[in-house]
C-alpha cells in the first residue's frame, strides 16, 4: 500500500512545471461552404468540409491544448456523430480546451503553428490569423505563430492539414498551491527526522556505552 505521504511526495514530483502538447488536423475543400481558418472568415471559392465549421486551424490548437494536460481530444469532447456540433463555430471548442487547461493549473506560455494547404495564401492574413487565435486563446500575439507551407510534392491540393504545439506553464493558483505542498512536506520530513532521532537516541547511548567498554 502506497501511504497518503508519499502519494503526495509522488503528486510533487510528477507534475512539471511545464508540459507540452501536439495536435493534428485536416479537412477536405469543399463547394458551398464558406472557408474558416482561425475564427475568420477567408474569401475564398471554396470551404473546408466537416461536421463543425472545419476550422482546421482551431482543431488543432484543441487537440494539442488537451494533448499537453493528458484531457483526451477534440472528439472526446464534441463527438462528431452528437449534432448539436453540426456546424458550430470551433471557437467553441477551443473554449473548452483552455478550460481543461485551467482546471489542471496551468496558462498558455506559447503556440506555434503550421498551415499546410496550396490556397489561400496565407501569408497576406497571417498577422490577421495570428491576432484573431490569440484574441480567442486570451494571450499576445506575440504568444501565438502562424506559418504556412504548400504541400509541394503530395498531392495533397484538395486538403487543408494544420500542425500546432502549444507549451503550458503553471498558473499563478497552482504555483501557490505548490509552494504550499512542498512546505507541508518539509515540515513533515522535519518531524519526520526529528522523531527517528529521539527514538534512536537509547540505542545510540548503549553502542557508545558498548564501544567505551
Ligand atoms: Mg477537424
Amino acid at each position: 500500500m502506497v501511504s497518503d505521504r508519499e502519494k503526495s511526495r509522488e503528486c510533487i514530483i510528477i507534475i512539471p512545471n511545464m508540459r507540452i502538447g501536439y495536435g493534428w488536423d485536416s479537412h477536405a475543400f469543399q463547394d458551398g461552404v464558406p472557408l474558416k481558418i482561425g475564427g475568420l472568415l477567408i474569401p475564398h471559392p471554396q470551404g473546408l468540409a466537416g461536421h463543425s465549421d472545419g476550422d482546421v486551424l482551431l482543431h488543432a490548437i484543441t487537440d494539442a491544448l488537451l494533448g499537453a494536460v493528458a484531457a483526451g481530444d477534440i472528439g472526446t469532447f464534441f463527438p462528431p456523430t452528437d449534432p448539436q456540433w453540426k456546424g458550430a463555430d470551433s471557437a467553441l471548442f477551443l473554449s473548452a480546451a483552455m478550460d481543461a487547461v485551467e482546471k489542471a493549473g496551468f496558462q498558455i506560455a506559447n503556440v506555434d503553428t503550421t498551415l499546410v494547404l496550396a490556397a489561400p495564401k496565407i501569408s497576406p492574413i497571417a498577422k490577421d490569423l495570428q491576432y484573431n487565435v490569440a484574441r480567442l486563446l486570451g494571450v499576445a500575439s506575440s504568444q501565438v505563430s502562424i506559418k504556412a507551407k504548400t504541400p509541394e510534392g503530395l498531392d495533397q491540393d484538395h486538403v487543408a492539414i494544420a500542425h500546432a504545439v502549444v507549451l503550458l506553464d503553471k498558473n499563478a493558483d497552482q504555483k501557490k498551491l505548490d509552494l504550499a505542498a512542498a512546505a507541508l512536506e518539509t515540515q513533515s520530513l522535519i518531524d519526520e527526522t526529528v522523531e527517528n532521532v529521539v527514538s534512536n537516541v537509547p540505542v545510540n547511548r548503549e553502542k557508545i556505552s558498548r564501544s567505551r567498554s
